[in-house]
């Protein structure tokens, strides 16, 4: 038979889209993916197949060259699958982020502590008293509770709380310092991932930014010189994703506080990361410490809620009471504000920092306190458990292991544009399989459910403990038997 016979041919044994609604497949995923768009998607894999069989010199074998009737559904009732699977694959689904970065922004940043996942789920996700007073029975102020945890752990007068630490970042600069100067250093006019730029934020606020000092050094008295009748406020940003080594200085925030203070400016420190107790002892270094720069004499400070504080995505502003309310009075606090569902996982957050328990409670802090041999215990212990699952797969299955592994010693990354040059030391387990590549290993993990995010160094898939969490464990077990079995 000639091709073309061959494709006529097959096309009269196309399936009808109400044929491939009627087969239990597609009968199988009707409640999830509702009538109108099943049929949506039938009529596109319908459509899909005959434009494949038309395609006559087409190099692809439909159903293994089987155009039987019978084939071509069963193929139809496949790729149906397949494209529902794919759509609800674009959602927004929980993922175990073997990677080892620990605010891996592409991963949604900081994990959410059991608490804040609570107080989401059974206070904020309901009815709530988002601004109601239970004592007075009226009307309340939004976020009162996550602002005055805030003023007791930084040392502020008073906080707000907005969407992201960029949205503090053009409300306290609109609401301070529109149609006025602000002083800024060269070296810190940083782009933070997401298309955070100072000049830019800077730009859309109104405020006229006056660049001082170079890259690498900028002295006290470039400030002073800069600074003019129209001048408002001088800014401070840590330059978080980035550092500049060599020969550099800058002035310390005392130092600038104190000229502000002398010409009558305000001193407004974006501190990105900001971590609200001292890091150092856990081998991070350099991040600014909110309540350091308070006693420093900042006026305003702001920092991120899904960095190391380790809450969800939020904006944080601590300042003076004056300054505060203005921003709380400024318009633009209106269209940035936050929502129930962050206010509650901050309070919530904020709350086991003001009990001293944040390193045992917030995964973030746990994730970047935990030691090399603490996660090479893990590792030893999750392989042993791997050895047990694939001895007794190998007896069932009379078949080898495809599957071979080893510890190797390597550096997790704390992410989120924070501290890029602190690379705690971590065990990595490097697996390579007898038949996939690096590749196809590291996209089956990713594609099983939930999906295994990986790295892939020298040709292998590494795994790192630090940022699973130990009841995710057995996931991983059961994905790695599952890719143990492929080929
Ligand atoms: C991360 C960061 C921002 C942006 O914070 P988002 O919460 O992501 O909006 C702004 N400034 C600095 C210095 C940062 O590190």
């Amino acid at each position: 038979m000639t091709k073309e016979k061959k494709s006529s041919k097959a096309l009269r044994a196309l399936p009808s889209v109400d044929a491939l609604l009627r087969t239990e497949t597609a009968r199988a995923l009707l409640e999830e993916a509702g009538s109108q768009h099943l049929t949506a998607l039938a009529r596109a894999v319908t459509e899909e197949l005959r434009a494949e069989l038309q395609a006559f010199d087409s190099k692809v074998e439909l159903a293994n060259g089987d155009h039987s009737r019978e084939a071509l559904l069963a193929e139809a009732a496949r790729r149906l699958e397949r494209a529902c699977r794919q759509e609800t694959r674009r959602g927004i689904r929980r993922v175990i982020n073997a990677s080892g970065v620990i605010l891996h922004t592409n991963l949604g940043r900081a994990p959410l502590s059991d608490a804040a996942r609570r107080a989401i789920y059974e206070e904020a996700a309901r009815y709530c008293t988002l601004e109601y007073d239970l004592e007075t029975g009226t009307r309340g102020r939004r976020g009162a509770r996550v602002e005055q945890l805030l003023a007791e752990l930084t040392g502020a007068a008073d906080a707000l709380v907005v969407n992201n630490c960029a949205a503090a970042a053009l409300l306290t600069l609109s609401a301070l310092a529109k149609d006025s100067e602000a002083i800024i250093s060269r070296g810190e006019l940083v782009e933070i991932g997401g298309d955070f730029r100072v000049p830019d934020v800077m730009a859309e606020s109104g405020a006229r930014m006056i660049e001082v000092g170079t890259t690498n050094r900028t002295r006290l008295s470039d400030y002073e010189r800069a600074i003019s009748e129209r001048t408002r406020l001088i800014m401070r940003v840590h330059p978080s994703n980035y550092r500049i080594v060599g020969f550099t200085a800058t002035p310390a925030l005392k130092e600038l506080a104190t000229l502000a203070h002398e010409h009558n400016l305000l001193l407004y420190e974006d501190a990105g990361s900001g971590a609200l107790v001292d890091l150092s002892p856990r081998g991070l270094s350099g991040e600014p410490v909110i309540s350091q720069s308070i006693a420093d004499g900042a006026d305003i400070v702001t920092f991120s809620g899904d960095k190391l504080l380790g809450a969800s995505q939020a904006g944080l502003i601590c300042g003076g009471r004056e300054l505060i309310e203005r921003l709380r009075r400024a318009p633009l606090y209106r269209a940035l504000r936050a929502d129930k569902l962050t206010l509650a996982s901050l309070e919530a957050t904020l709350d086991a920092h003001r009990r001293g328990a944040a390193f045992r409670e917030i995964p973030a802090l746990r994730m970047l306190s935990l030691t090399y041999e603490e996660i090479e215990r893990r590792a030893k212990s999750f392989l042993k458990r791997f050895e047990r699952l694939l001895r007794r797969s190998e007896q069932e299955n009379e078949s080898s292991s495809k599957l071979s592994y080893e510890i190797k010693r390597g550096q997790s990354a704390i992410g989120g544009g924070s501290a890029p040059t602190t690379h705690p030391q971590t065990a990595l387990i490097a697996l390579s399989h007898a038949t996939l590549s690096a590749v196809e290993l590291e996209q089956r993990l990713r594609q099983s459910k939930p999906p295994i995010i990986t790295r892939i160094a020298e040709d292998r898939v590494l795994l790192d403990l630090r940022t699973v969490a130990e009841d995710e464990e057995q996931e991983i077990l059961e994905a790695l038997k599952d890719v143990n079995r492929q080929s």
